[in-house]
């Protein structure tokens, strides 16, 4: 039986972005609903997963500064919601010494003032006994970071929304978008009427995007989540204030290389390569290439010696990519209330209380809090294409 209900606001896509908004936008009394096609909690997009990093280690200023308000924001849902969201641990960033991003996330953690720790390599073994340095690499440790427990944040939020009054469909597919100045969305099980519409769809963003005759220039990759198993229980334990870590470059590869420590299963640390293959995000777990994970092993038995260079679990997630791996946050170029937060390129769910600020604020025609301009779609320019 069809339904057609009217709202302030839709939210497409119930993964931590569209889950912030749509807190946010309840929060400013906004009636909304929160639109998710599968059953609630699932495991097919980019938020699912007990854990996260969290940090204000940064190559650019920007999302540093934006990291202080995140930060700000967990610990406000952790009282709101009652439960602990964030475990500090440090993030230990490794790379070539005074060179590429090891230098960048070394400047802007430095001119941000953020607490850091820089190590020599004299003093390295003594406070990391278990990671072995390259010769060559700096080290040095945000001392601010730490693990977002993701599953858990997500039903926190979700759960805040509801309180004040939110309204969750799960099980319930957008299949059509039909913008005007009160956007018709229809999905699966009804018909819905808003004011605005915000589209947080992750991997699926472009096929929601079709409904409107718009494209982005979004790469959407598999990711191979590996956990490694101590060869000593322990070893590696958030218990033991082991560190989230992550490689600039090494031997391997010079694409990041990123650890937390054991923690969810315990006697396994968790190390992914900062990259995949291509995917189409119905059809994930066809996309079989295993050369990420070869090169983990090669890092893991070259810097990891208390671990088993072969991963003892792996578990499947998905980036979604722009090519600069800047977010966008964005009106859509045709309809400004239709409101687009996308392309969070592996590294989105610590800023997910201001990204959900933002996409409301955008979708309330309120000035943004932060400077949107890395942000923007114009960037993109002749990339963008119309489909229509
Ligand atoms: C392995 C891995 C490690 C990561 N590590 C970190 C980290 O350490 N720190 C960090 O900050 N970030 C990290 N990230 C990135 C972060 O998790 C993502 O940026 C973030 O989860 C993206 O959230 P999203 O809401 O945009 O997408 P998603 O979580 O994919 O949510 C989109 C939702 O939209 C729904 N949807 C799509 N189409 C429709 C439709 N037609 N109708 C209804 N619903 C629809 C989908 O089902 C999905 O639930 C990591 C990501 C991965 C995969």
């Amino acid at each position: 039986m069809s339904t057609q209900q009217d709202y302030d606001c839709v939210v497409i896509g119930a993964g931590v972005q569209g889950s912030c908004t749509a807190y946010q936008l309840v929060k400013q009394n906004k009636k909304t609903l929160l639109l998710e096609q599968f059953i609630l909690p699932h495991t097919r997009g980019s938020s699912h997963g007990q854990t996260r990093i969290i940090r204000k280690a940064y190559e650019q200023d920007f999302y540093t500064r934006m990291m202080e308000e995140c930060y700000r924001q967990w610990t406000q849902l952790e009282k709101d919601a009652g439960v602990q969201l964030f475990r500090q641990t440090g993030l230990l960033v490794m790379g070539p010494e005074n060179h590429g991003d090891y230098q960048l996330f070394k400047d802007t953690l430095q001119k941000n003032k953020v607490p850091t720790v820089i190590l020599t390599r004299d003093n390295f073994k003594q406070h990391i006994p278990n990671v072995i340095l390259a010769e060559g690499d700096g080290a040095l440790v945000d001392v601010t970071a730490g693990v977002l427990f993701a599953d858990r944040a997500l039903k926190a939020v979700q759960g805040q929304f509801q309180k004040l009054g939110g309204v969750i469909r799960d099980n319930e597919r957008v299949m059509e978008i039909k913008p005007g100045s009160v956007v018709k969305v229809t999905t699966s099980k009804g018909v819905y009427r808003a004011r605005s519409v915000v589209i947080t769809a992750g991997p699926w963003t472009n096929r929601l995007l079709a409904h409107t005759g718009f494209q982005l220039p979004l790469e959407v990759v598999k990711i191979n989540v590996c956990y490694w198993r101590e060869k000593t229980p322990g070893t590696y334990d958030v218990k033991q204030r082991f560190p989230c870590f992550l490689l600039t470059e090494g031997a391997e590869t010079k694409e990041h290389i990123y650890g937390l420590p054991s923690n969810e299963y315990p006697g396994l640390v968790k190390i992914c390569y900062h990259m995949g293959a291509k995917t189409d995000p119905d059809y994930r777990d066809l996309q079989t290439d295993k050369s990420d994970i070869d090169i983990l092993k090669r890092y893991v038995a070259r810097c990891m010696p208390g671990l088993i260079p072969e991963p003892a679990v792996v578990e499947s997630c998905m980036y979604t990519l722009t090519p600069d791996r800047h977010f966008v946050l964005d009106y859509h170029p045709n309809y400004s209330n239709i409101i687009i937060g996308a392309g969070f390129s592996g590294h989105g769910f610590k800023f997910g209380p201001v990204i959900g600020k933002l996409l409301c604020e955008l979708s309330l025609g309120e000035v943004p809090s932060f400077d949107l301009s890395p942000f923007r779609i114009g960037r993109f320019q002749s990339k963008t294409k119309s489909a229509l």
